[in-house]
């Protein structure tokens, strides 16, 4: 099979189905047919080629991409094309990906629908009437619909997990740190981090061998060596000490869900896998914690998108230039009152920019995070949850002194129905119960698909892992499969 024939049955796929699902914002078909013959041609002459060897790979939103739209599913960005590539984009290039197109997502990440894309919903594969998760919905959904073998992700608060889980697919979020955030467009710096989605375990470590590793030019990537993923995973575990954690079958827990995540558990122990009951005490101040620091650092993150400095600028109000010219002017001539006027008038434009371009859920976060961080609620709430986040990483310090692994479910039911958060934000965020820790904790975690409801909708299993455990993972993952 040559990479064209691959790319063009992919192709194929997107064109019958993606009118319905909707996971794509743009598909770059010619450009990915020209990339295969390339590697085709290449790999004819001999030459070595990459890990990826040709393989179509889709990626989100919100990867830069030299000059291919970068939109974030954001009006603000919708002009946006950027003039370098994201160091993830950057090495699936030098690992011989095919660059397939840019799927859908909540605007800027934040949600867990898909629904709040600017421009389109996605549908889940499975159940169009139902929600593919989200924040990648649409990296999620193209794998489930065959319309991509391998995607892209990110995931800041479960933002590749629990679309995963909706989608019937597996993903993961590697440790923070270990795949570089270099053009990755920042949601919350301190958690956002990029990962593979993909129908099988081997994918999941071939596309994470393609994307991890350490770059300087993010701050906070980890100088540690990348392990062979690709070989490590069908190594099997021998004597895994399993975590089930109380915290994850309590209130609130769909039935279906409970029993085919204790199928699951009850699989591990017949391979031998010794099952250990664990608390996390503070897991249950995760969600909360989560929404205060995630919208904190998403304020200061966006306060770039005003319309001058970055994004789509409002046509209605003067024009910068003109403003800038005037204010040059009256700089020069010493008049305070017309700067005055003229700083207003700037000031408006950012504003009206922001409006119009920006989702009611951005701003729901952006005012949050504002809100939070102000002078006289700054210790009660964002200094707070920098503590509690603290104790949520020590909770699964001193559990991983016990435990090789966490087991439990992904999320606690199965994919919504679409519209069904409409008007209740706080029930969307709720969705997040069981992904967000990780994040907080800067934990390696998975999403694999573990059985289905009876009206056939997947049901996704969770592990979690000490820091830089991708391998543990993927070979517990594979011992699943
Ligand atoms: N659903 C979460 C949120 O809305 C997580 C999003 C993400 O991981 N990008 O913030």
């Amino acid at each position: 099979l040559t990479s064209r024939e691959l790319t063009q049955a992919y192709l194929d796929q997107i064109e019958q189905h993606d009118a319905r699902v909707g996971a794509f914002l743009r598909v770059n078909a010619e450009a990915a047919l020209k990339q295969a013959d390339t590697i085709d041609r290449r790999r004819g002459a001999g030459e070595q080629i990459g890990v990826l060897g040709g393989l179509p790979v889709a990626v989100k939103d919100l990867l830069c991409q030299t000059g291919e739209p970068t939109t974030c599913a954001s009006r603000m960005l919708e002009d946006f094309r950027p003039p370098y590539d994201s160091t993830v984009v950057a090495k699936l290039k030098a690992a011989d990906a095919v660059l397939l197109g840019r799927t859908n997502m909540d605007e800027f990440a934040m949600g867990g629908s898909t629904e709040n894309s600017a421009f389109q919903p996605t549908r889940n594969p499975w159940d169009l009437e139902r929600s593919p998760g989200g924040s990648s919905g649409g990296a999620a959904a193209c794998v489930a619909a065959g319309m991509a073998p391998l995607s892209i992700g990110t995931d800041t608060g479960g933002s590749i997990r629990q679309p995963s889980a909706f989608c019937g697919v597996v993903g993961m979020k590697p440790t923070y740190g270990r795949v570089s955030r270099y053009g990755l467009v920042a949601f919350a710096s301190s958690l956002d981090q990029a990962g593979p989605i993909s129908g099988t375990v081997a994918d999941t470590a071939l596309l994470l061998q393609a994307i991890a590793g350490h770059d300087p030019r993010d701050s906070t990537s980890l100088n540690a060596p990348t392990p062979d993923y690709t070989a490590d995973v069908d190594k099997p575990l021998e004597g895994l000490r399993l975590g089930v954690v109380k915290e994850h079958f309590g209130e609130g827990l769909d039935p279906e869900v409970d029993s085919a995540v204790r199928a699951a558990i009850a699989a591990y122990e017949a391979q031998g896998a010794k099952i250990v009951e664990l608390s996390l005490p503070h897991s249950r101040f995760a969600v909360a914690t989560y929404y205060v620091i995630a919208p904190c650092e998403a304020s200061s993150n966006l306060a770039r998108y005003d319309g001058a400095h970055y994004g789509r600028r409002t046509e209605e109000r003067a024009m910068l230039a003109s403003l800038q010219a005037e204010r040059k002017a009256a700089q020069e001539a010493g008049d305070a009152d017309a700067l005055d006027n003229i700083d207003t008038a700037l000031v408006r434009m950012y504003r009206q920019s922001r409006s119009e371009a920006i989702g009611p859920e951005v701003k729901r976060r952006i005012m949050l995070g504002a809100y939070a961080l102000s002078a006289g609620y700054y210790d009660a709430y964002y200094l707070k949850a920098l503590k509690v986040r603290r104790l949520i990483r020590q909770d699964f310090d001193q559990a991983f002194e016990k435990v090789d692994m966490i087991v439990g479910p992904t999320t606690a039911g199965p994919a919504n129905k679409l519209g069904e958060f409409a008007d209740d934000p706080l029930g969307m965020y709720l969705l997040d119960l069981y992904t967000v820790s990780a994040n907080l904790a800067g934990l390696p975690a998975m999403s694999l698909p573990c059985g289905a409801t009876k009206s056939g909708m997947p049901i996704g299993l969770q592990l979690h892992a000490p820091p830089l455990e991708e391998s543990r993972l993927l070979r517990a993952a594979r011992m699943f499969e």
